[in-house]
């Protein structure tokens, strides 16, 4: 038999990518009595959506996206109901610390721009901050505090929708790499490397690989990347209360369950395309544990066992695109938004609606809106921009 001809089957609708985007948009499709297929090349959830921090944070979210953030974070909470399994999402308060005059000032605003958004946050005087937070050091001139912050587990990400979409009848297609797509007016013929799909409709929801997909239909999408690294350390006894966070972008620090503690920040390591995310920069490492112990010094009694890396997306303005594919009937495409495991399953589950001609709950973002390209930081070097 051909691979390149063999027919894999038709299908009212196919998604490319299975991380949180894509199997989000599929799950409720499925739910709806479309024939759905799921692509990955790998397998669902390997890629940024296993590999993320699992931190759900309204608060440091895009004021555009502070609405998707709260739905998202309560989806996660209730995610027995409606994903059928418990991704082990808890509350924790969120904590955002300034050091300084500028970052105070910095943090009021941002904590008058989302509370004008409808989050929640109140700011407290450092002294406060270190009642809530016993372990913080000295020096925190202001704090930005929100009782709707939290994180899960989102390495099981993949696990759980394998689950989810196999009981609502989709087929999941992992190891199977998209090589081009073609429009044939009326249909798309999907080319993999295990045969032809035929489709009615498609979904693009490829990560950081989103932009090549998007050419495959003529639609050109400016997709940046950043390499994030993750540091964990061994357990400790309970040091962090909160999901805590420095105005400055560059550390989100929590303890999880089992008493780890997550460190992530701004600092990226090295990685591509091809390759994936592929290399940590040991420089970042450093860095990110120094800043880490200026916010709790008691870090520095930890070993780090693990630090990992992976790839996130975004768009130069920050928002995320979701919608339909300009001028090609049929198409549509979910991806790059920044903190997107949190607000993931609220876009997918609002393309599932667009695509059902359903009412929105909340607004999506028009894929083909004018986006000013803007210069990006390095792999390797510091970034932020929430
Ligand atoms: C280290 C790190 C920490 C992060 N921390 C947080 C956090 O704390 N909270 C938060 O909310 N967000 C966080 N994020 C962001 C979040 O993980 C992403 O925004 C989100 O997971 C993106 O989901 P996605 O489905 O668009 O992409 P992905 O999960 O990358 O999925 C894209 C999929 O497309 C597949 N694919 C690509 N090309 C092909 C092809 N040709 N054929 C078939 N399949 C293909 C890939 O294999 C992949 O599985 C973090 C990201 C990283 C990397």
């Amino acid at each position: 038999m051909n691979a390149k001809t063999h027919s894999l089957g038709r299908f009212d609708i196919t998604v490319v990518g299975g991380g949180v985007m894509g199997c989000s948009t599929a799950l409720p499709l499925a739910r709806a009595g479309l024939k759905v297929a799921v692509f990955d090349r790998r397998g669902l959830g390997l890629e940024a959506s296993g590999r993320n921090a699992g931190s759900l944070s309204p608060m440091i979210k895009k004021s555009e996206l502070v609405a998707h953030a709260i739905e998202g974070y309560q989806m996660w909470m209730s995610s027995k109901d409606w994903l059928g399994a418990d991704i082990g999402a808890h509350t924790k308060p969120g904590m955002i610390v300034a050091y300084n005059q500028t970052e105070a000032e910095a943090l009021e605003r941002l904590v008058t721009d989302r509370c004008a958004n409808g989050a929640k946050i109140e700011l407290i005087s450092g002294k406060k901050a270190i009642e809530k937070e016993p372990q913080l050091s000295s020096g925190i001139t202001l704090a930005a505090y929100s009782e709707v912050d939290g994180h899960g587990e989102s390495n099981r990400t993949g696990q759980v929708f394998n689950i989810a979409l196999d009981q609502a009848g989709a087929d999941i297609f992992s190891h199977c790499d998209v090589q081009r797509i073609e429009d044939k007016n009326g249909h798309f013929e999907i080319h993999t490397d295990k045969g032809i799909a035929y489709s009615t409709k498609i979904v693009l929801a490829g990560g950081a690989w989103l932009e090549g997909m998007a050419s495959w239909l003529g639609f050109s999408l400016t997709v940046q990347y950043k390499v994030n690294q993750m540091i964990v350390t061994e357990r400790a006894p309970t040091l962090v209360r909160t999901v805590l966070g420095v105005q400055n972008g560059l550390l989100t620090l929590k303890q999880a369950t089992n008493g780890t503690i997550v460190i992530g920040g701004g600092w990226q390591g090295h990685g591509d395309l091809e390759n994936g995310a592929w290399h940590i920069e040991p420089e970042a490492v450093v860095r990110n544990l120094q800043l880490a112990r200026y916010v709790i010094p008691q870090i520095k009694d930890l070993r780090v066992v693990r630090t990992w890396l992976g790839l996130e997306a975004v768009l130069p303005d920050y928002l995320p695109a979701v919608g339909a594919v300009p001028d090609v009937e049929g198409a549509y495409v979910i991806g790059c938004c920044r903190g997107g495991w949190a607000i993931g399953p609220c876009l997918g589950s609002l393309l599932a609606d667009f695509i059902l001609d359903r009412e929105l709950k909340l607004p999506i973002f028009d894929p083909g809106r004018k986006i000013d390209a803007k210069p990006f930081a390095a792999a390797g070097s510091a970034s932020k921009g929430m």
